[in-house]
């Protein structure tokens, strides 16, 4: 969509994320319904916003620059691609995360999409890397002691419906010889 005069004046006629001032065109900010959610950025932006695969990490290193824009919608912008950053191991993109300052108001719309999130999330795999899942079969590789619990899990041992502890990528809770236990999942394999 062509960008309306109001803004190419606010923008100054260049992306508001890394100005360049090429193919310039419009962006919302989702969610869609938010009031005052459009920015003015360029093509190479614009894509690379669009694909995450795409990303070029020297690209944003234009973020530097624009995090400290005073329109909320571009500060938005600007802390969900350093979360992607961020996400990709960019740890420059952590750095101005901390450095950013968002109004309460502002943060809360930030936060709106998800993008965030991504960070915390925690991932469970086997050991051969295969990603864990509640509710999987799993059969464990090597004998378990288990401690508090009197016996040995058994090597072999094939446990059924398996969940996932939520803040610990490397531990599951299964149940063994009609008891919950904790297991690392570096000792099983998916089934
Ligand atoms: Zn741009």
């Amino acid at each position: 969509m062509k960008p309306n005069k109001k803004l190419l004046e606010r923008s100054q006629h260049t992306c508001e994320l890394c100005g360049s001032d090429k193919d310039l065109q419009l962006y919302t900010v989702a969610p869609e319904n938010h009031p005052d959610n459009e920015i003015i950025v360029c093509k190479t932006c614009y894509v690379q916003i669009e694909n995450p695969d795409l990303m070029d990490v020297n690209h944003w290193r234009c973020l530097n620059e624009s995090m400290w824009s005073e329109v909320p919608a571009v500060q938005v912008m600007a802390w969900r691609l350093l979360h992607r950053l961020n996400h990709k191991g960019e740890a420059w993109a952590q750095d101005l995360l901390d450095m950013m300052y968002l109004d309460d108001e502002t943060q809360a719309w930030a936060e709106a999409t998800g993008e965030g999130n991504m960070d915390e999330q925690v991932i469970h795999k086997d050991s051969n890397g295969a990603v864990l899942q509640n509710g999987d079969s799993v059969v464990l590789i090597k004998d378990l002691k288990v401690a508090g619990g009197g016996f040995t899990a058994k090597r072999g041992t094939a446990v059924r419906r398996i969940s996932l502890v939520a803040d610990n990528p490397e531990h599951i809770e299964g149940r063994v010889e009609g008891q919950q236990i904790v297991i690392l999942t570096k000792y099983v394999k998916k089934i």
